[in-house]
């Protein structure tokens, strides 16, 4: 089909719509409520553009495009509806920008300067409703909320959560929790999916930056931080660092100027959680099951299996995640060794990941009243100290992170991307079984954004059937078929977020899919590169099993880096 778009006639498939015909030109049309990949709503209407033809005003989201159309997309028309359209959404919003998370990265703020909207024209009655802050991740703040219904799909679509909905009617209507109660009674899983999506402040994580600051300041305080191998290849996209460029070092040197004591990479942690599941999988290899056994990384998704599949409590390994296993080693482990008072350790991660600052608050997650994990950033708190500090990314010179801990294989880098724990585990696993590597250490069928990848490789005699699944709505549907029998597998890896902790919803924000695969190259790059590429070669964890925790899965591991799980918790 021709469509003629601005004067320019393109080429256009059935099925396209106007909205995707433009994009796939270069042409820029405003949306706040379309989702790529997900049918549209057309609840914002302001994609409008005019029909030519008829002079009339359509949402070009859901006009599907024919041969022979005529379109203006930013014609006088168009663009004095879209104002208008701001208009009334400031009309019943608070004139906070300057005290809002969003401003300088807020859709509706961009919108209202790209249309010249410059006075507010209408006036009534404006939304007063109360903060959410009770999620130990996530903050609602609805006097912010547009209703565009992002939140709400990718909750229910993508996660198959359905934590939220909307809820009253006209005026009055707003997104909320069933029966009015905070995001922490609710189902939310706090994967921070929502708030990737949100065009506005009204979805934000919950900001821990003052008390991390709190304690740089403290000379009392050692203050340790850990971070995980998804944000080193993020930040740089913040500071106009070319995507997926990996700044580890730079960012361990920033972290020293900030004034952190000690820096260890979460990798440390993920190569540790690596041998205790490849063990853990071994075992149940050895002795028949149970099976699948699923990974347990991903607090997400924890969350979700104690909230809608507690049957399969028994099948999810008992391993920390590599965040808590590396807290719990911080505390109990090197601060006794380095004569260092543990209630004197303030422990920071950061993360690309909001549901991380619900696991660390997990029972389990401390010794006695000393947490493993006392704070947690995501990497765009992160980003905010950095430009909070003044530092200059282009200008800090590249540090190295402290010993022991500072030694990581690549196998524990790999992590961050949806297939990495693994391809990660399958070295492993392999090694323990025949006293070899894998031939070619590289398990591609695993590597990719897909949302749902299969493998079957040769261990000996044995052929391991292995998932990985990325997404929780797509977790459900591999969860269903596994319970209906339709599918067998010895190990299914599972992650919370679309792609991995790379699409985390702690990330710099991006609806960009080529941002992400710059992030998943860059891991993989790091990988191929790497000298150490198995959890079982890294000579620093070799010594901490030597020293203290015996084999894995010892009496001595279980109590530190293993946890349980049971039904669904509350945390208040
Ligand atoms: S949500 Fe956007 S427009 Fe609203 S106060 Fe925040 S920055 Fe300003
Ligand atoms: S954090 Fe995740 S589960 Fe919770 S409301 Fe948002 S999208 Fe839903
Ligand atoms: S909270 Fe954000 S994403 Fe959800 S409906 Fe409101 S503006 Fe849209």
């Amino acid at each position: 089909m021709k469509v003629t778009i601005n004067n320019r006639i393109l080429e256009a498939d059935p099925g396209e719509t106007v909205l995707s015909v433009a994009a796939g030109a270069g042409i820029s049309i405003p949306t706040l409520c379309h989702m790529e990949g997900l049918p549209p709503t057309g609840a914002c209407r302001m994609c409008v553009v005019e029909d030519m033809e008829t002079g009339n005003l359509i949402p070009s989201c859901s006009q599907p495009a024919f041969d022979g159309m005529k379109i203006k997309t930013h014609s006088p028309k168009a663009l004095t509806a879209r104002r208008t359209i701001v208009e009334l959404l400031l009309a019943n919003h608070p004139d906070d920008c300057l005290y809002c998370i969003r401003n300088g990265c807020c859709t509706l703020q961009d919108y209202s300067e790209e249309l010249g909207v410059r006075q507010r024209r209408y006036n009534g009655e404006r939304s007063t409703y109360d903060l959410d802050v009770s999620s130990p991740s996530i903050v609602r703040d609805p006097d912010k909320c547009i209703l565009c219904g992002k939140c709400v799909r990718v909750c229910e679509e993508i996660q198959g959560v359905s934590a939220i909905d909307f809820v009253g009617r006209g005026s009055d209507t707003r997104i909320g929790c069933a029966f009015e109660e905070g995001l922490n009674v609710s189902s939310c899983v706090n994967c921070g999916q929502c708030i990737m999506v949100c065009p506005t402040g009204a979805l934000s994580e919950k900001d821990d930056t003052a008390r991390v600051i709190a304690a740089l300041r403290d000379p009392e305080v050692t203050v340790v931080v850990q971070h995980a191998p998804a944000v080193s290849v993020t930040v740089a996209e913040d500071f106009g660092i070319k995507q997926g460029t990996d700044i580890v070092d730079r960012m361990n040197g920033a972290m020293r100027r900030m004034g952190f004591d000690y820096i260890f990479p979460t990798s440390f942690g993920a190569d540790l959680t690596v041998i205790e599941e490849a063990s853990e999988l071994v075992e149940r290899i050895n002795s028949g099951g149970p099976f699948p056994l699923f990974t347990s990384c991903s607090p997400g998704w924890i969350k979700f299996m104690e909230e809608f599949y507690p049957d399969l409590v028994d099948n999810v390994s008992s391993c920390k995640s590599p965040q808590q296993m590396l807290g719990a080693v911080i505390k109990r482990l090197w601060t006794g060794e380095n004569g260092i008072n543990p209630r004197k350790v303030f422990h920071v991660s950061i993360m690309p990941c909001t549901a991380k600052k619900f696991e660390c608050d997990r029972p389990g997650m401390r010794e006695g009243s000393v947490r493993d994990v006392d704070a947690v950033l995501t990497t765009r708190e992160f980003i905010r100290m950095i430009k909070m500090f003044g530092i200059d990314l282009d200008l800090v010179t590249g540090e190295p992170a402290d010993s022991p801990y500072g030694e990581c294989s690549s196998a524990g880098r790999i992590f961050g991307a949806s297939g990495g724990v693994m391809e990660s585990a399958v070295r492993t696993a392999f090694y323990m079984l025949t006293g070899a590597d894998l031939p070619t250490l590289e398990v591609r069928e695993l590597r990719g954004l897909e949302g749902i990848k299969e493998v079957a490789v040769n261990i000996g005699e044995l052929e391991l059937k292995a998932a990985v699944v990325s997404g929780l709505g797509n977790a459900r549907k591999l969860l269903d078929c596994i319970l209906a029998g339709e599918k067998a597998y010895h190990f299914v890896e599972i992650m919370t977020c679309p792609g991995g902790c790379i699409a985390g919803g702690g990330q710099p924000f991006t609806a960009d899919p080529q941002v992400i695969k710059s992030r998943m190259t860059a891991l993989y790059s790091i990988d191929s590169a790497a000298s150490v590429r198995t959890a079982h070669s890294n000579v620093s964890l070799k010594k901490l099993y030597d020293d203290h925790l015996g084999k894995p899965g010892s009496h001595a591991a279980r109590e530190m880096l293993h946890t349980s799980y049971a039904g669904r918790e509350v945390l208040k």
